[in-house]
């Protein structure tokens, strides 16, 4: 039997309260609580817990997940927000620091805010990314926090408060209208934040519309989740749990295919009782579990990690899928690592395993026109250089083609590649410029 927990959430506000930061020093005490004036900081009881060995800190692993590090900022940002605290500045100036810092830490990469919101009747659809044919990602209202907060997030700019760099569905409904028209699309993918942070009625409300026959064409509902690494209880002890369940169930049963997209970082994640639990019951009702996780330094760069990870995954019976690149957003300087390092990683990894551990695609770059693979590193014609190809695109038709970039050491993102073989730029560059444009035009149009 699993004993119940009752969700505690920590932020910064708690950071003299959580009793296991007692180990720490007044100084490093400091430190978190200056980072987390830039970026968000919230934490609970079971990662605190259960996950961070304390006898380990600062170098264990969750523990650099979740909590902040000073290294997150450069020291001149650092050393900005630390002396306005010292000198007992006023929260509103602090603020305006803070928000100077976060500018520039590209807090919306790839395009986000624009290059993937689609229209409908001329008007834009808010809360939903329409990038590639087949998929619509749908961040709802509800969903825009998670149970933690990873210290890297790529969407840290979601939680910070600020209106202007929020992101999600309105109540109208009209991202269920998009979708109805659009017949192109099979999947639906949950995203935030976390959408296991909802309710059971709230999320009932999101997916189970999607059971009528409108949305015959949907055929896979995906959820974007990090609930089973960071609040397991969901699915075994939180009071509504069991409706969850049978919620999920009635979807499996209606013939949908439902994905629980798990976001894991570490090994450790996959040890307590309760997410083996939490496993054992959505595996039981039918639901499938991928697995994805970027690659981030101080957490999980190394091959064993990731080779022990997926085979544990694979043990539990779930699908290990993307191996992701850091993005070039937040403390990227603290947690990127150079893609020649991620690669090997990746390689190291993948030839421990044997074949049913080696389903995870990878490395990957979510850029900006598409999920772009590192197939490898070569040599033509004696030029080194990386073998790309497109997992995911904006045009369907450049998926699957091979083009390569100059060997860089230092590149840690696709924006610092080059195109390799005296090319002067990549084959899809124009077309995607022209994409852009237009895109870009729907919006200038609407201020009008
Ligand atoms: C990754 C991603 C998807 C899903 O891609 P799959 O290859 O189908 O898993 C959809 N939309 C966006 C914007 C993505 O980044
Ligand atoms: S679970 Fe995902 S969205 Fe939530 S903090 Fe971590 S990386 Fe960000």
């Amino acid at each position: 039997m699993i004993k119940d927990k009752k969700l505690k959430i920590y932020t910064t506000k708690d950071i003299d309260v959580i009793p296991q930061l007692k180990l720490l020093t007044e100084e490093e005490r400091f430190d978190i609580k200056v980072v987390s004036k830039v970026f968000p900081f919230r934490t609970n009881n079971y990662v605190v817990e259960e996950l961070i060995d304390w006898a380990n800190v600062p170098d264990d692993p969750i523990y650099q997940l979740t909590f902040m590090q000073k290294g997150m900022l450069s020291d001149e940002k650092y050393n900005r927000i630390a002396s306005a605290v010292k000198s007992g500045l006023p929260k509103e100036e602090i603020k305006i620091i803070a928000n100077e810092i976060r500018s520039q830490l590209n807090p919306h990469p790839a395009g986000q805010m624009t290059a993937n919101v689609p229209f409908l009747d001329d008007e834009p659809v808010k809360g939903i990314q329409h990038k590639y044919r087949e998929t619509v990602l749908v961040f709802p209202t509800g969903g825009q926090t998670c149970h933690a907060y990873c210290t890297f997030c790529f969407r840290w700019a979601q939680f910070i408060g600020d209106n202007d760099l929020k992101f999600a569905t309105d109540e109208s409904k009209r991202f269920q209208e998009y979708i109805k028209q659009h017949k192109e699309v099979t999947d639906i993918l949950f995203t935030g934040g976390d959408p296991m942070v909802m309710s059971y009625q709230k999320l009932k409300a999101y997916l189970e519309p999607l059971l009528n026959p409108q949305f015959d064409h949907i055929k896979n509902i995906r959820i974007g989740t990090k609930s089973l690494s960071y609040w397991p209880y969901r699915y075994v002890t939180d009071k509504d749990s069991d409706a969850i369940i049978e919620l999920f169930d009635r979807i499996m049963s209606s013939g949908k295919h439902l994905a629980i997209m798990a976001h894991f970082s570490h090994p450790v994640e996959l040890e307590t009782e309760a997410v083996k639990k939490a496993i054992r019951r959505l595996r039981k009702i039918g639901v499938k579990i991928r697995t994805q996780s970027p690659v981030i330094k101080h957490v999980n760069d190394n091959a064993d990690v990731w080779s022990d990870m997926w085979e544990e995954q694979v043990h539990l019976g779930l699908i290990p899928y993307y191996m992701f690149v850091e993005r070039n957003t937040g403390a990227k300087e603290y947690f990127g690592i150079p893609l020649v390092e991620v690669f090997e990683v990746y390689k190291d990894a993948f030839k421990k395993v044997s074949g049913l551990n080696r389903t995870a695609r990878g490395p990957v770059m979510s850029a900006t026109p598409g999920k772009v693979v590192i197939d490898g590193i070569t040599e033509i014609n004696g030029e080194k250089v990386f073998v790309l190809n497109f997992l995911q695109a904006r045009n369907p038709d450049w998926v699957r083609r091979p083009f390569f970039a100059k060997y860089d050491e230092n590149a840690t993102w696709f924006d610092d590649l080059k195109p390799a073989l005296k090319g002067d730029k990549f084959f899809f560059e124009d077309e995607l410029n022209e994409m852009l444009k237009t895109k870009q035009e729907q919006f200038t149009n609407l201020v009008v």
